[in-house]
């Protein structure tokens, strides 16, 4: 069974006046099984953070149905959206949306605080922080902090609740080349260690550290790539070869 699975999913956004549309995704339909690793790659405004934010049920789609591990995501009610996204979800951003007024060990716990779910944190904060290596940083505040050891931190508070998918908008967004490739190391790890991951990117190296990528163009998955026996640098040319041919396609 898939873990996540889209169907037909279109998104209009609509301005109050109702003169502006923005067809911002046509018609999307993929499926995601438990432990993949998916990218998803397009040109800016090609839809991705449309598409994630529908997944992540901070936006609805127009059309089309999503389902997380059986749980269709249309049916959950208004009330029920927020402890749903808490206990399945995990989130990653470009821009690591860590609370200033919060030290690293506060903004690691705030999942488990807000789901009231606090039995053995300090084991479950313990074991993610070694593996992240972050140890040291546990009483800092998130403006003393780099942005490569922000996104660590950052990836410690989507997984402090064993979530069935992560979902990453960008995650190297922000990052220097360094620190971009520290990052996709750890998504790599996670990954090995079973976790589910949908992450959105324009950067093709960002997405050959995954196992499958889904290209999208004009509102619609137009192609896929599948990593399979191919090396990391194998995988990154396929990748760049799709995303040279479509960026030039207004030449053909
Ligand atoms: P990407 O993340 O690939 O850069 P987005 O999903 O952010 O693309 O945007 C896709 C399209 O939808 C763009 O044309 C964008 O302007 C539009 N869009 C995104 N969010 C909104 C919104 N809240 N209201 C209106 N239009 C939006
Ligand atoms: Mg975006």
């Amino acid at each position: 069974m898939s873990l996540l699975k889209v169907e037909h999913v279109q998104k209009i956004y609509q301005t109050k006046l109702k003169r502006v549309k923005t067809i911002a995704l046509k018609d999307v339909d993929f499926s995601v099984a438990k432990g993949e690793f998916i990218s998803i790659m397009g040109e800016s405004g090609s839809g991705k953070s449309t598409l994630l934010n529908t997944i992540a049920t901070l936006d609805m789609p127009t059309k089309g149905i999503i389902t997380i591990n059986g749980d269709r995501t249309d049916s959950i009610p208004e009330n029920a959206l927020a402890k749903f996204r808490r206990e399945k979800l995990g989130f990653i951003f470009q821009d690591f949306n860590l609370l200033d007024t919060f030290s690293v060990r506060e903004n690691i716990y705030l999942p488990l605080v807000l789901a009231r779910n606090t039995k053995n944190k300090e084991g479950k904060l313990d074991s993610l922080v070694n593996s992240l290596g972050i140890q040291d940083l546990l009483d800092k505040y998130p403006y003393e902090l780099s942005g490569g050891q922000k996104q660590r931190v950052a990836v410690a508070r989507a997984l402090i609740t064993n979530p069935e998918l992560l979902l990453a908008d960008e995650p190297t967004g922000a990052l220097d080349s360094k620190n971009s490739e520290e990052l996709l190391k750890i998504l790599e790890k996670f990954h090995k260690q079973g976790q589910t991951i949908v992450m959105v990117t324009h950067s093709s190296l960002a997405a050959s550290c995954s196992s499958r990528v889904l290209f999208i163009r004009d509102g619609r998955i137009f192609h896929q790539v599948y990593k399979g026996e191919k090396s990391n640098h194998e995988f990154l040319e396929d990748i760049s070869d799709v995303m040279t041919n479509f960026l030039n396609r207004g030449d053909e």
